[in-house]
């Protein structure tokens, strides 16, 4: 099996390069926004979409009309590619709208009403700024045994500084050239390989999940071990770093240099979060998807956490993300990743002699079940819970209800460290 992976470099153009690919960006901007204007025309008039090929010739008519000789001036697969986005975005768009599955929604602020799903136009302030070349824009890349830097010719920007961390694995098939918002540059590449060469061997047979606000994952498996995995907690470590940011941008006059210099900052603040965020949540999720061969997760409401006081803690947690992550990676290493029911009460139940207590509040950490008189650690019991109602718990049942018990319980040491297994997780 084939899949196509990526690969990110830092790059770091010249002055002058840094101007062509800004040129660049403006004429795909320009191209996305035309595609969907086109589009949007044409479903208000005839209901119904023009073909992505009718659309690329459309846009090459346009660049040879007079006054728009600045979008020749730039290469042209880029312009291509941005058209084809738009045309993707704009046919998610339809499908939901012919399925009934958009609205209107209307802006308190502005009164501005707006269709749910659209499309969004892009603009010269947007964060993100990308360019797409495909093979046939005859883009190279180089680099020489041993170096640290490597080179990405493109078309009509010249040869790009790519700090080289990685090779790749062979010619690849697209880069995509980044400019994110604290003005640091980035160059993606989808490259073709093939995925069965580095499937890890699980180490368990199953693992049941429960996510939380307290611990970020308390991960029960099949083998009678288990372990807490703690929340990182970034945005709190740089918390003070950005409210100083903030205060200080308040202060300076909007549109001075020092304001421009200040939002700069704080973009780079913002995008060191991102960037441990993500690699929390990719680091996480290839350990759990690589060492289990089955894992049993809760489905969560995300949305209807977001909207309470717990939200940044929650965008923290990252939890989409790392679920996301664990799906795909269970697709490529073949694994099983079986979601249960968002109304599963799996912090009601006593995993032990299946007793559904009522519900309890987030600060009732441990619970002594009325029934059998286990004491019962909430997060542990309830990953104990998901493992069962996925129907993974079967080699626990052939051990005897005591791992049950000592996986549910609170306070025992059966601490993945304590029983000899030997584990390294270092999350922030
Ligand atoms: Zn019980």
């Amino acid at each position: 099996m084939s899949v196509y992976r990526r690969y990110n470099y830092r790059a770091y153009p010249t002055q002058g390069q840094r101007d062509a690919l800004s040129r660049l960006y403006g004429a795909c901007r320009y191209a996305y926004n035309w595609a969907l204007d086109q589009r949007e025309l044409m479903r208000r008039r005839h209901g119904r979409m023009q073909s992505y090929t009718q659309l690329s010739g459309m846009f090459t008519q346009w660049k040879n009309t007079p006054g728009m000789d600045w979008l020749l001036a730039v290469s042209s697969t880029p312009l291509q590619q941005s058209i084809r986005h738009a045309d993707v975005a704009y046919r998610n768009f339809f499908r939901l709208y012919k399925a009934g599955r958009t609205h209107i929604v209307i802006n308190h602020l502005t009164g501005k009403k707006r269709r749910t799903g659209l499309p969004r136009f892009k603009s010269r302030r947007d964060g993100e700024q990308s360019a797409e070349f495909t093979k046939s824009a005859r883009f190279k890349v180089g680099h020489a045994d041993g170096c640290k830097w490597g080179f990405l010719t493109l078309p009509k920007i010249g040869r790009v500084k790519l700090r080289w961390t990685r090779d790749l694995p062979s010619t690849p098939n697209t880069v995509n050239i980044m400019r994110h918002a604290d003005g640091s540059y980035e160059a993606s590449f989808t490259v073709q390989v093939d995925g069965e060469t580095d499937t890890p061997k699980p180490l368990h047979e199953a693992c049941g999940i429960d996510m939380g606000l307290d611990s970020l994952m308390s991960i029960v498996y099949t083998d009678g071990t288990r372990e807490k995995i703690p929340h990182p907690r970034t945005l709190k470590r740089h918390a003070r770093r950005l409210r100083k940011l903030d205060k200080q941008l308040a202060r300076e006059k909007k549109g001075s240099a020092n304001h421009a210099k200040t939002r700069i900052l704080r973009a780079k603040a913002y995008s060191r979060i991102q960037n441990q965020r993500k690699d929390m949540a990719y680091k996480l999720a290839s350990k759990v998807a690589g060492e289990n061969q089955a894992v049993a997760l809760e489905t969560l409401n995300v949305k209807g956490l977001a909207r309470t006081h717990m939200a940044k803690s929650l965008l923290d947690a990252n939890w989409t993300r790392i679920i996301d992550r664990i799906r795909q990676l269970g697709v490529q290493y073949g694994r099983t990743v079986k979601r249960i029911d968002r109304w599963y009460p799996s912090s009601q139940i006593c995993s032990i002699c299946g007793r559904r207590d009522g519900r309890k509040p987030l600060d009732v950490r441990v619970w002594k079940c009325p029934k059998c008189g286990a004491l019962l650690d909430r997060d542990w019991n309830a990953a104990v819970n998901i493992l069962n109602a996925a129907g993974l718990a079967e080699s626990l049942n052939a051990r005897g209800g005591d791992v049950r018990r000592g996986l549910a319980q609170a306070g025992r040491n059966a601490d993945a460290r304590e029983t000899g297994t030997r584990r390294t997780v270092s999350l922030h």
